[in-house]
């Protein structure tokens, strides 16, 4: 087990940038996850932690020490991937055991870690069969144990879950949480699926275009992002996004409209700002703002709206049974101390005083 510290990180592919300078210090036992869209970067910047992609430039350490030049078996790392290939021909304790064995470590030795590693994951019961005679997420399971029974100082995952279908990601999300609190092992998990991020790190780092756009725990990131990208990224449905000027009374939209956006907020008069509201926050009020009902979606347990006040299309989120039908005129207010505003050249989030001071 181990602390994790890299400081500006950078790697081109002959002459492409990829990875651009990123700051990451990691805790030893912390549960890190990187997250970002498809193609920035993530897989590249893992891949450098394991020693597997030449470092461009800056540093990594483990535990103290600067591995940029050791070779990934010396720096006492497992890497479990999206495409966890198992031995066909191998038993699940085969499969497992399979490291130890090349190490020549002695059987009794490998036969108690597998049978360890087997406990934790609740496959004792399924030691000797063969990959084939398995579920998809016993075997995600089992490559998780060829991991674990090499007792790394870093776990590595590159999209463990993409693979599996909707149901079972969202139990193996609890599975691997709750191995990371059994094992107190540092985790550095890689996903584009941002809800992954948010209900398994304990730290999240969003990346996009080979950058860090933040870095913070979960609700951290949810209640003050920093930027028009991580306030969009985070969160589902999205973030709704109204672009405007500030005036004395508001921010006002291209359509005329004065949004309430609260107060202590230092953005003058005539700067352009996006208003960011997140769907969840909005209620449906009929002295609120005139909106016209575009789109209307129960799930049972919630009711998603898509309704236009002017050209402003929002995404609202309701709890509660409504009979609101496309077409409807409904009137909609949210609680501007729970809305964001951000500049609208830079995209960062212009932070309220009261925010300041707490
Ligand atoms: P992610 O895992 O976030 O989807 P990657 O780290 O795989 O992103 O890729 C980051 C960028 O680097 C992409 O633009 C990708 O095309 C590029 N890239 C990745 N591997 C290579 C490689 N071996 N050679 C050249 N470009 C690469
Ligand atoms: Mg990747």
């Amino acid at each position: 087990m181990a602390n994790l510290k890299i400081a500006n990180l950078r790697k081109a592919y002959g002459i492409h940038p990829v990875i651009h300078g990123v700051d990451i210090d990691i805790a030893h036992g912390e549960f890190v996850i990187l997250v970002g869209p498809s193609g920035c970067g993530k897989s590249t910047l893992l891949r450098m932690i394991a020693g597997l992609e030449t470092i461009t430039s800056g540093q990594i350490r483990i535990a103290d020490k600067i591995v940029n030049d050791i070779s990934p078996k010396e720096r006492d790392i497992a890497m479990v991937f999206q495409n966890y290939a198992l031995y066909p021909n191998m038993t699940v304790a085969q499969n497992m055991g399979f490291a130890l064995r090349l190490q020549k470590a002695p059987k009794a030795d490998i036969d108690q870690r597998v049978s360890n590693a087997a406990g934790i994951l609740g496959l004792e019961k399924l030691l000797d069969r063969y990959p084939r005679q398995l579920s998809g997420g016993q075997r995600q399971r089992v490559a998780m144990g060829r991991a674990i029974v090499r007792n790394p100082k870093v776990f590595l995952f590159d999209e463990p879950l993409s693979n599996l279908d909707a149901k079972l990601r969202v139990s193996m999300r609890s599975e691997i949480k709750a191995l990371h609190q059994r094992l107190g092992s540092t985790i550095v998990y890689v996903t584009h699926d941002q809800i992954e991020a948010m209900t398994m790190a304990d730290k999240i780092v969003v990346m996009h275009d080979g950058i860090v756009e933040q870095i913070g725990t979960p609700l951290d990131l949810y209640d003050n992002p920093a930027n028009l990208f991580v306030a969009g990224f985070i969160g589902s449905p999205s973030m709704n996004f109204i672009e405007g000027t500030m005036s004395v009374t508001g921010m006002k939209d291209e359509s005329g409209t004065i949004w309430n956006v609260g107060e202590g907020h230092r953005a003058s008069a005539g700067r352009p700002v996006t208003l960011g509201i997140r769907p969840e926050h909005i209620r449906i009020d009929p002295h609120g703002y005139k909106a016209r009902v575009y789109v209307v979606e129960s799930t049972g347990s919630e009711t998603q709206i898509i309704a236009d006040v002017g050209q402003a299309r929002l995404t609202c989120l309701i709890r509660d049974r409504v009979d609101i039908r496309v077409g409807d005129e409904i009137g909609i207010t949210f609680d501007p101390t729970l809305a964001h505003l951000f500049d609208r050249q830079s995209g960062d989030r212009i932070v309220r005083m009261d925010r300041l001071a707490a």
